[in-house]
């Protein structure tokens, strides 16, 4: 039984096949005996039939048997010869089958009724005849009614012939006989089965002589395969023969063996389909207790593997289920935390605890699902730790919770990364005021703009104004003009070819004014289909740089102007102011020639002063063309080798230097960025300076050399003279500024001012470091050569 209910449960597929294989063998047995039954009533039918047919003929028989009897007794009592003609009328009046009656004496007919027709017979021998003799014996043989035939009569027809021996002293002695027409003794035979297209009947014939058996009907037996029923009649050695054309019994079993399949099978089917329910609901069963169990692994694991504290509080118990966690990292056991709301309670800080409370409390009474809170709590070490406490709430039918099942996160480092990201964005906030920017933020696709306050201070309205903010809100305060040149930007860096946007703009003030404002961006994120996205940043008031470059730009236009005008009215004036000057000094020396011998020596003296005075007015109407034509063009920047240029000129002061026996040390100068003539202006001033600035009965000593600063050279020409006060470090730099007189130090205060010109124009600057008495160094940058820049 056990494993008929395993396999039950386990296998409802074989349980439905087994029963419907039980189902349909019992099904096929049925059909087998049914089949067998229907074989057996089809047998039962045809002997039915076949004694139906014999009774008929034992009817006839026994008929005939009266007849056959009554003309016997007439004969044994000699009572015939008189009757004969009444009883044959009454015989073959009251017995319809009986067609004619006849008396034998011995072989020979005697006696036949009705006579008429049949006259010929009479004289017959049939023990003489050899085809009726052997059936005339045989009813001898067996001493009672025999009937001889079918055959052709000789009174014509075909009929049989039952004859019943006659004995007198036991000795034969004739016959009594009866003909029935064989027509009629067919057709009463056989009445309502012929012609039978289900059986195939026939009567057949023993021949006396041969014993073969003919058929009398020639029925044909041959389509036929039923059962077949023989019954001998011996009276007339016949046989009656009836088959089954065509036994039904096969056919008839069909349609309840397909029943019996369609059973078994829906049989099968309805006990695989119960046997399955149980089966699916152990598989569920087995499934559901496998997800359970995965489940709960998973939630195990879950609970190692995060670093969270689950929990689980059972509100009705006040009992809290914690994961290990808990210990982890607050440092409590279990045990200390069984009972709940004490100890819960315990270790919340207290300037948190009534928010808690009342959140919580507020959570639970309502229909809320979930509770989350922030709040700190105390580790077992007195420590604070800020957490994040998210529940989910779980209610009876009535709506009261009885269990909350949640996380508790540490998010202490959070808490303190918002608290600096705060305090960054609290200085970030306090750094843009102070600069006065205003800040923008711009989602490309969307439109969506935030500005800040001083955006719109900017522009003279508060943001409250300006609201609702969006792209537009710039788009309607900014400059048309200036709109179309900041268009053009922005499409620029949205097509990534600037890595940031910037523009100049008017914007209208709410005065009516236009504000110049200095507008820059840069875009953060893009879309995924590479379309800008978000866009940040600044707006600065440059109204009052703009004016002020405004200005610049035509203090600049003047000071072209007169410069220009300085240059024409200098070489104007140089070129006419020389001309007298050389007149004058001709002249003068022509005096000087002609009236030598007139004038005295004071005379003479005053001519000599006025050619003196006159050439150094010529040499200041030089140095100042020089001074004023000094001109800077950037694009003649180029590679100046200093040591070619201090070589030149040392060539050219080779006379002055030879004269005061001076000594000039050179160290190897490097290449500059410059131009060539100013800078040898430079040179040629101050190693002039250097040589005629000496001390008396001192050899000069002129050195030259350069040390390396940043990008920079510096370079020194430094001397051993009379030196500087430092109150005229500056002054000296201005044009016709001098120390000294033309006759102490001739000069005309030119020279440093080309100086501090050439330098200044250069990028560089110029310096000086001296002492009284103890000489001077004259500094100067300029810009290295760079390779690679030029
Ligand atoms: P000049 O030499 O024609 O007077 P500069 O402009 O060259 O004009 O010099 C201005 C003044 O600076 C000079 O008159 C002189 O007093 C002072 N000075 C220039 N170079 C030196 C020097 N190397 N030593 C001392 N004094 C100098």
């Amino acid at each position: 039984m056990k494993w008929i209910r395993s396999l039950f449960f386990k296998s409802p597929a074989a349980t439905g096949l087994v029963v419907f294989l039980l189902s349909f063998g019992t099904g096929l047995y049925l059909t087998l005996k049914e089949y067998q039954l229907e074989l057996v009533e089809e047998e039962e039918d045809v002997e039915n039939i076949a004694e139906l047919l014999e009774d008929r003929i034992d009817k006839i028989i026994s008929s005939a048997n009266s007849a056959v009897n009554i003309l016997a007794y007439l004969v044994r009592t000699d009572r015939l010869d008189q009757n004969f003609r009444e009883v044959g009328r009454s015989i073959i009046d009251n017995i319809d089958i009986i067609d004619q009656i006849q008396v034998l004496d011995s072989g020979e007919i005697v006696a036949t009724y009705p006579l008429i027709g049949n006259e010929m017979v009479i004289g017959y021998d049939i023990l003489k005849d050899p085809n009726r003799r052997e059936e005339a014996l045989m009813a001898i043989e067996q001493r009672e009614l025999y009937f001889a035939g079918p055959f052709d009569l000789k009174q014509g027809g075909k009929g049989i012939v039952g004859r019943l021996p006659l004995y007198r002293n036991g000795v034969f002695d004739g016959f009594t006989a009866i003909i029935i027409d064989w027509y009629k003794f067919k057709d009463q035979v056989l009445f309502g089965y012929q012609p039978s297209s289900d059986y195939a009947i026939d009567i057949l014939k023993i021949d006396p002589i041969s014993n073969d058996i003919s058929s009398l009907i020639e029925t044909d037996f041959s389509q036929s395969g039923g059962p077949i029923s023989e019954i001998e009649i011996p009276s007339g050695n016949w046989i009656i023969k009836v088959q089954l054309i065509k036994s039904n019994a096969f056919i008839s079993i069909i349609p309840n063996t397909v029943f019996r399949l369609i059973s078994s099978i829906l049989l099968g089917f309805l006990i695989f389909k119960l046997a399955e329910q149980p089966y699916k609901l152990t598989q569920q069963v087995a499934e559901t207790t496998k997800e359970l169990k995965l489940s709960n692994q998973r939630f195990e694991l879950a609970t190692k593997a995060t670093s969270e504290i689950i929990w689980d509080w059972d509100m009705e118990k006040d009992y809290t289920y914690r994961s290990d966690n808990f210990e982890r990292l607050l440092g409590y056991s279990q045990e200390e935390s069984f009972y709940n709301d004490k100890f819960w309670k315990s270790i919340i800080h207290p300037e948190d605890y009534y928010e808690v409370e009342n959140n919580l409390k507020n959570a639970l009474d309502s229909s809320a699902e979930k509770w989350s809170q922030e709040f700190r709590i105390k580790k077992s070490n007195g420590e604070f730790l800020y957490i994040i406490d998210k529940g989910l709430i779980i209610r009876n039918k009535k709506g009261k919770a009885i269990r909350m099942i949640g996380s508790t996160q540490d998010i202490t480092a959070r808490k303190k990364a918002e608290a600096d990201l705060s305090d960054q964005k609290q200085r970030l906030s306090n750094v843009i005021e102070g600069t006065g920017a205003g800040t923008w933020e711009w989602n490309v696709q969307t439109g969506e703009t935030v500005y800040n306050e001083i955006w719109a201070n900017i522009i003279g309205y508060t943001l409250e104004e300006l609201a609702p903010l969006s792209i537009q809100t710039w788009i309607d305060f900014t400059h048309p003009d200036d709109l179309e040149q900041s268009n053009q930007e922005l499409e620029k860096c949205f097509r990534g070819e600037l890595d940031s946007y910037e523009a100049e703009l008017r914007m209208k003030h709410k005065d009516g004014r236009w504000v110049w404002v200095l507008d820059r961006g840069k875009i953060f994120s893009w879309t995924k289909d590479g379309k800008p996205l978000m866009m940040f940043g600044t707006h600065v008031d440059i109204t009052e740089k703009k004016l002020r470059e405004e200005e610049i730009k035509s203090t600049n236009l003047q000071l072209q102007s007169a410069n220009e005008e300085l240059k024409s009215f200098a070489s104007v004036a140089s070129h006419d102011m020389k001309e007298p000057l050389r007149m004058i000094s001709s002249f003068l020396q022509l005096l000087e020639k002609k009236y030598e011998n007139v004038l005295d020596e004071k005379g003479i003296q005053y001519i000599r002063f006025a050619v003196d005075g006159s050439k150094r007015l010529s040499q200041l109407i030089d140095d100042m063309m020089e001074y004023a034509q000094i001109g800077f063009d950037p694009s003649k920047l180029s590679k100046v080798d200093l040591n070619s240029v201090v070589e030149e000129v040392i060539q050219l002061k080779q006379k002055v230097i030879e004269e005061n026996n001076a000594a000039v040390e050179v160290s190897p100068l490097p290449d500059i960025l410059g131009i060539r003539s100013p800078i040898k202006s430079v040179f040629i001033n101050l190693i002039s300076n250097a040589l005629k600035y000496q001390k008396k009965n001192v050899q000069p000593v002129v050195k030259i050399y350069s040390t390396k600063e940043g990008s920079d050279y510096r370079i020194t020409v430094e001397d051993n003279g009379i030196g500087i006060d430092k109150e005229y470090y500056q002054k000296i730099f201005n044009i016709f500024k001098r120390l000294h007189t033309k006759d102490e130090y001739p000069g005309t205060g030119i020279g440093l001012a080309i100086c501090k010109k050439v330098i200044s124009q250069h990028g560089g600057k110029i310096w000086l470091d001296s002492e009284s008495g103890k000489g001077s160094k004259f500094h100067f940058l300029l810009k290295a050569y760079d390779d690679q820049t030029y």
